[in-house]
């Protein structure tokens, strides 16, 4: 050991240091476990800080609903959108007081990471989103004190004018968009050198470079496998590893998604059969783990990895329980007949999400999502039968949608109050690079509902107003969407999906 240590310091490699801002409470992170793993196969020295071991709330998805939430709901959802004067400005300020850029969160990632500057990198890498803006600038102050180079990174930066913004931020030394892998050893490489990064493809440095985004990695078996050493297993309440099979999604043309821009998401890419069953038995090696969350957008995107994972996970890990998400629609077989789902639940599915989005058919075909509401009908009661939890997803707030259609969608939920354990119900956003997008920038006139707000600070998502929420009988509606979903998010979970509760 001691051999090796000497061997470690003596060792002229960089020296990276890894924030894992996209902090999630019940799992690594896998696009920083996938980091970590591709820099010590180039023989970089790794440190991971996650600020999840200082106590910064991580991210938790879809917790049972409290007694009183869907009052809380109700405001929420008027106070989002409205167009009222004033509500808007107050809800930001009381945002502030809570969440992953609240001042006590930032106050605590300032000093883990000043703890951990006390033995400087030679590059700090930081994966964010574009909600960690705050506490990205908080870090850049101590990392201009130490002279260390910061690169930032994730799947968001595919926006010129967001890449621009943090460009722009005092200290960053380059944002990189697109996916990092192929170039990440080299690029930290440059960066500890304090060489020039704008050569990188996919790399763009402040006032150097003009937007760019890195290729997508052709072939996912190239990759070794993430490396979750190093993250705060004691805080996590059970022992989840987070897997992908493939990157993008099989579908891809929904309008309202961005998810297919960002930098997971471009063009459908899927590993092996053997790559994927290969890592899920390391990962339980390595981490005494059973439980997995699967992240692909669309896990039977294709239908042959999808049967073949049914086929082999309990012979790949005795036990495992696991959870994904799976979308109806496009042509010919989806791998999700009642059969199919009874296999799944054999090979350890217990907790299944999908995105039904609306009720409506009419709203459906508006967004492409290539499905008709009989078939997701069919696909929840299946669900339920094979005694796989079911979680949807839905929204409100697309344009054209009236009372009507979220009546639709009210039915829908009421008709399958039985076979779905929970509904995470959201408001429609704008989200930047999606279809619809472009739409209501291009022609705002036929959008007279939906005003985005001028001189707001770019993000994944653009931030606008919706005079619907001010009209008495859409309001209604939406109340009574809220108490359905209420109801069903009252429930607890079902007892075979418990471990799994808040990793989708
Ligand atoms: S199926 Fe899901 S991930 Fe694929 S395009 Fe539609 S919303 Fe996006």
């Amino acid at each position: 050991m001691e051999r090796e240590r000497r061997a470690d310091e003596s060792s002229n490699r960089p020296r990276v240091l890894l924030v894992d801002l996209n902090n999630h409470a019940r799992y690594p992170t896998l696009a920083v476990g996938q980091m970590a793993a591709v820099l010590r196969a180039g023989e970089v020295r790794v440190r991971l800080v996650s600020p999840l071991a200082v106590g910064v709330r991580g991210a938790v998805r879809d917790r049972r609903a409290r007694p009183w939430g869907l009052l809380d709901e109700r405001l929420r959802w008027w106070t989002a959108k409205t167009a009222v004067p004033g509500v808007q400005g107050l809800r930001k300020r009381l945002a502030t007081r809570r969440g992953p850029s609240s001042a006590e969160a930032i106050e605590r990632s300032v000093r883990q990471l000043r703890a951990a500057l006390l033995d400087p990198p030679d590059v700090v890498l930081l994966s964010v989103y574009f909600l960690y803006a705050d506490v990205v600038r908080a870090l850049l102050v101590l990392c201009v004190e130490a002279g260390i180079p910061v690169l930032a990174g994730g799947p968001g930066f595919t926006d010129p004018e967001a890449v621009g913004e943090w460009l722009a931020m005092e200290g960053m030394s380059g944002v990189f968009a697109g996916e990092c892998e192929p170039v990440l050893v080299h690029l930290v490489e440059l960066a500890a050198k304090g060489e020039d990064l704008s050569g990188v493809p996919g790399c763009m440095t402040p006032g150097r470079s003009a937007f760019q985004v890195a290729r997508p990695l052709g072939d996912l078996d190239q990759l070794p496998y993430p490396d979750y050493d190093g993250f705060p297993w004691e805080l996590y309440p059970t022992r989840v590893v987070t897997m992908l099979t493939g990157r993008g999604c099989g579908w891809g043309v929904c309008t309202f998604c961005s998810d297919v821009l960002t930098s997971n998401g471009r063009t459908f890419r899927t590993r092996s059969l053997e790559h994927v069953l290969g890592e899920l038995a390391h990962q339980s090696e390595r981490h005494g783990v059973r439980l997995f969350h699967f992240s692909d957008l669309k896990l039977n995107s294709n239908v042959e990895l999808w049967r073949g994972l049914l086929q082999h996970f309990q012979a790949t890990v005795p036990g495992a329980q696991w959870t994904c998400s799976v979308h109806l629609g496009g042509q010919g077989d989806q791998g999700l007949s009642f059969e199919d789902l009874k296999q799944a639940r054999e090979a350890g599915l217990v907790r299944i999400t999908t995105g039904v989005e609306s009720g409506s058919q009419e709203l459906l075909n508006r967004m492409a999502k290539g499905v008709r509401v009989s078939e997701l009908s069919r696909f929840v009661s299946d669900a339920r039968r094979a005694d796989i939890s079911v979680r949807v997803t839905m929204f409100t707030g697309y344009p054209g949608e009236g009372s009507s259609d979220l009546d639709a969608s009210t039915r829908f939920l009421a008709q399958h109050s039985e076979d779905l354990d929970r509904v995470h119900l959201s408001r429609f956003s704008i989200q930047v690079g999606a279809p619809i997008t472009h739409r209501i920038q291009g022609t705002p006139e036929a959008y007279p509902d939906l005003a985005v707000q001028a001189g707001a600070s770019r993000g994944e998502s653009l931030p606008h107003t919706d005079a619907r929420m001010d009209r008495w009988r859409y309001r209604r509606a939406i109340g009574r969407l809220l108490g359905e979903v209420h109801r069903i998010n009252r429930r607890p979970l079902r007892a075979t999906a418990r471990a799994l509760e808040g990793a989708m």
